[in-house]
């Protein structure tokens, strides 16, 4: 590198005006997403185009740079932080989460090892211990801080074989697939897309899962449990991601602990109800389970991206995904990539702390709970509207069916250019749904309201074109 690009890269932390520019767009931008159209316009998209442009050859000013990002970009975002947000399950940003991400992406911290972060160290130490305490888990729990869910699946599924076929006599690290013994896998039919992913990427393939039929909240059917035993991986879900529901994890769990199975929970935004002393009959009986996957990007309103396993198998968690090589250091101090598949990683613990720490126990009750909250006043309103519900709003999700798939899915069409709230759709019965997603702690009301009247605004359209 010249002495000039150097010299030049020192004095934008000297002139102390980078972060200032982002800082000034950042919180025009936070403080406009309560007013700001949840999806941006298509004159925002079609401005995307500004960013098609020949790769420099030559080196930039930070100052355009940032200008030019923050002109294209910002309207160009989907406002999920916003409140009238309810896509997918997508969760908001804690505004103390968000900067102590900003503090810890200035420090880019390590969060491989011990060594390359005390800091990052202890505060994975303090979230999983906080994070046991919250759901009432004992000690023998490890916690892994990964990108998301998908991840976590994976992880918990793979702690789940390693531990099996070791009981077994076999190493699956060492002595892989070929000649191996048989595992089963069963899950639900309503699982999340993840699960099959994650079986697929761990080797059993789809076509092996031993899919249970569920109800019609998408609940694994107790009478269709297939007997279980102690090669058997039974994966079980806390929040559908349309209906809302929770497995029976206390009659289910019951059964695969007599029948020594190991089972993974996919509680991505769902497991966080446990932590609602009004919601918590939602998830009762899981902690039969061995592994636990969750997003705290999701419920918790951590940024992305924040995922979490836990399991209370640290050795074959540890062993799953197993790492070597001489130049790394392990210590007695907590090296985070023990329990996840990466190694360099940024120090998402940073974030979690923050935003367990300003919430405590009983802001997380409350902010959990809050949401469902608002998802019951959405459907109640909805349903003063004559719109139908489909699902028990047993949380935070609520599925709206309209008079025909045709009508349903322009009513999507206008409710997602509506510039007022933003819905996705599902299928659920072979029928076109709506599918509303409560998951920002900024969503007022006030906002519930407002996007009730705009799926009023978007049938009238609907039926009158
Ligand atoms: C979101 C979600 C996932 C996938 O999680 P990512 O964090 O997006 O990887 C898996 N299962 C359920 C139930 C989810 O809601």
């Amino acid at each position: 590198m010249t002495v000039n690009l150097r010299s030049k890269m020192f004095l934008e932390f000297e002139k102390k005006e980078i972060l200032e520019q982002a800082k000034g767009y950042a919180f025009d931008y936070l403080n406009s997403t309560r007013e700001r159209s949840p999806f941006p316009s298509a004159e925002a998209i079609i401005n995307l185009k500004n960013f098609e442009e020949p790769f420099p050859k030559s080196t930039g000013d930070s100052k355009n740079i940032l200008e030019h990002l923050n002109r294209y970009g910002a309207d160009a975002t989907v406002a999920s932080t916003g409140g009238r947000y309810f896509g997918f399950v997508n969760g908001g940003v804690l505004p103390v989460s968000i900067a102590a991400r900003w503090l810890a992406d200035v420090w880019d911290q390590n969060s491989a090892l011990y060594v390359m972060s005390p800091l990052a160290s202890k505060l994975e130490e303090v979230c999983e211990s906080w994070l046991k305490e919250l759901f009432g888990l004992p000690d023998r729990f490890v916690a892994g801080f990964l990108s998301g869910s998908s991840m976590a699946i994976l992880c918990g599924i793979a702690a789940g074989r390693y531990r099996i076929f070791k009981n077994l006599g076999w190493d699956i690290n060492t002595q892989g697939f070929y000649g191996a013994p048989e595992i089963r896998i069963v899950a639900g039919r309503q699982a999340h897309g993840a699960v099959a992913k994650a079986i697929a990427l761990l080797g059993f393939g789809i076509d092996r899962i031993e899919w249970v039929d569920t109800d019609s909240q998408g609940r694994i059917l107790l009478s269709e449990l297939p007997d279980l035993d102690e090669n058997t991986i039974l994966i079980l879900q806390a929040g559908h991601v349309s209906f809302g529901s929770f497995d029976d994890f206390e009659s289910i769990c019951v059964k695969a602990r007599s029948a020594k199975s190991w089972v993974h929970i996919d509680g991505a935004f769902g497991l966080w109800a446990g932590a609602s002393a009004k919601l918590k009959h939602l998830t009762k009986g899981f902690d039969g389970g061995n592994s636990f996957s969750l997003d705290a990007h999701k419920t918790l309103n951590t940024p992305y991206d924040n995922g979490i396993v836990l399991c209370d198998d640290s050795e074959a968690l540890a062993q799953a995904m197993q790492t070597s090589g001489s130049y790394l250091v392990h210590s007695e101090n907590r090296d985070g990539m023990t329990y996840t598949p990466e190694m360099s990683r940024r120090s998402r613990g940073i974030e979690l702390w923050a935003a367990m720490k300003y919430l405590g126990r009983d802001g997380i009750d409350e902010l959990v709970y809050g949401l469902h909250q608002r998802a019951v006043q959405m459907s109640e309103e909805l349903k003063s509207f004559d719109f139908e519900i489909v699902n028990e709003v047993v949380f935070n999700q609520i599925l709206v069916i309209c008079d025909s798939d045709k009508v349903t899915n322009k009513i999507i069409k206008n409710i997602q250019s509506s510039g007022e709230c933003w819905a996705g759709g599902a299928i659920w019965d072979g029928k076109a749904v709506i599918r509303i997603s409560i998951c920002s702690w900024a969503t007022t009301e006030e906002d519930i309201s407002r996007s009730a009247r705009a799926f009023v605004a978007a049938r009238s359209k609907a039926l009158s074109a």
